[in-house]
């Protein structure tokens, strides 16, 4: 599929992958901004990635990038399982029609509730977050003398590049356990029969580019399956965790199917050099893989419709009627996402583009640079396919906004 993503037809309208925006909102009414995704992308990123992966390698989608249970299904029947963070996500994913046993469940912050209900449904595996949680999870696996399968989440102390608050994967991060206490989680493993050790796992942050800070990672992981194994505790499953990157500046397929290719070679050389090279290869240790953006980012878009047009001797606003409650990323990361008019209009505008949210950081973008837009036009908010909706709010009262299907 080389579907070039957003063009203009003829008559100046957008189209994206295939279709003008303006025929869709012709054909169903619009009150509120929506959220459209295009499963059939979806498919197609889940397709790439599973045919770059290693051979037996598995895949869990990171579902707090984007619940909307048709993209769950899709990536279901592509047979690919959910990476949840809170018992919520894990009741959505079943509800959708997921079965536990292709759940992984992370987070840091599991309550008693959520790990009682985890087990009792028998997902897959929880990847542990730190001590405390091992061993509330091994009381709470003996109260119900019922196995759970654990995988512990290390912090494996690198410094990636990208936004500060994506970085999971630093010591001063609070994720994962330290490499300094896992003797203290071997203790815990080894006197409580309930809980059954499958390996690693690690998540070093999200919108990262540099392939070889994911290789650090994994190669650290590596030293410590062979510290493990020697006592005993030999891994299952290596999951190597998320956070591949996407560009939101560029419509550039190709390039991020490189990026892709870079990033599962790099992973493969780490094998290559360990001590698993021949279990991996055997499939006796599995490669797990937990992507959430790189699936679905580019997805979704938020349509939204201009209310007024503010201008002062300062700036001209571009006033919508979305903004930070149902699109966080430009207020909470500064994040770019490109902003285009519905219509196209043949003069230049630079505009601050907010939402009604009575509060400074409610912007969209920033002195930026596009076609002049005029009240009631509607325009779209580019690859909101992931953390979007999923961070949306009520904030202010206003509604959420709605999701609907991109027409095939
Ligand atoms: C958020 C998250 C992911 C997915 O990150 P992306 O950057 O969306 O790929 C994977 N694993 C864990 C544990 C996460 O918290």
């Amino acid at each position: 599929m080389n579907i070039k993503k957003w063009s203009y037809n003829p008559k100046g309208e957008l189209q994206w992958r295939g279709h003008s925006v303006v025929d869709v909102l012709r054909d169903q009414a619009y009150s509120k901004p929506i959220y459209f995704y295009d499963l059939a992308y979806v498919q197609s990123r889940a397709k790439f990635f599973k045919e770059q992966a290693p051979h037996g390698a598995e895949i869990f989608y990171a579902m707090k990038a984007n619940s909307h249970p048709e993209v769950l299904r899709t990536l279901d029947a592509a047979s690919i399982g959910m990476d949840v963070v809170s018992l919520g996500e894990i009741e959505l994913a079943v509800k959708a029609g997921v079965l536990p046993s292709k759940i992984i469940f992370s987070g840091v912050g599991k309550t008693k509730h959520e790990i009682t209900e985890a087990i009792k449904l028998q997902v897959r595996q929880i990847n542990v977050e730190s001590l405390p949680e091992l061993e509330r999870i091994a009381n709470i696996a003996q109260k119900l003398k019922s196995k759970v399968s654990v995988v512990l989440r290390v912090n494996p102390d690198v410094n990636v590049t990208t936004h500060p608050y994506i970085a999971t994967g630093f010591r001063d991060n609070k994720f994962g356990i330290d490499q300094q206490q896992l003797e203290q989680a071997v203790q815990i493993l080894k006197s409580n029969s309930f809980v059954e050790f499958k390996g690693f796992s690690q998540h070093i942050g999200s919108q990262i580019f540099n392939v070889s800070d994911f290789a650090e990672a994994f190669s650290k992981m590596m030293i410590l399956e062979k510290q493990f194994r020697q006592q005993g505790l030999a891994s299952e499953v290596l999951d190597v965790g998320g956070g591949l990157g996407i560009f939101y500046d560029q419509d550039n397929e190709e390039q991020e199917q490189e990026l892709c290719i870079q990033y599962m070679k790099s992973l493969m050389a780490v094998v290559e050099s360990s001590h698993l090279k021949t279990e991996v290869q055997n499939r006796s240790v599995r490669i797990q893989f937990e992507p959430g953006r790189w699936l679905v980012g580019h997805a979704g878009f938020l349509l939204s419709q201009v209310q007024y047009v503010k201008s002062t001797a300062y700036k001209n606003f571009l006033i919508l009627d979305t903004g930070m409650h149902h699109l966080m990323r430009p207020c909470l990361y500064e994040a770019y996402h490109e902003i285009l008019p519905v219509v196209l209009r043949s003069a230049k505008e630079t505009y601050d583009v907010v939402g009604p949210i009575c509060e400074s950081s409610d912007f969209l973008a920033r002195d930026r640079q596009m076609t002049q837009t005029h009240p009631e036009d509607f325009v779209v908010i580019a690859d909101c396919g992931a953390y979007g909706y999923s961070m949306a709010s009520n904030y202010n009262a206003h509604q959420l906004p709605e999701e609907r299907l991109w027409p095939r």
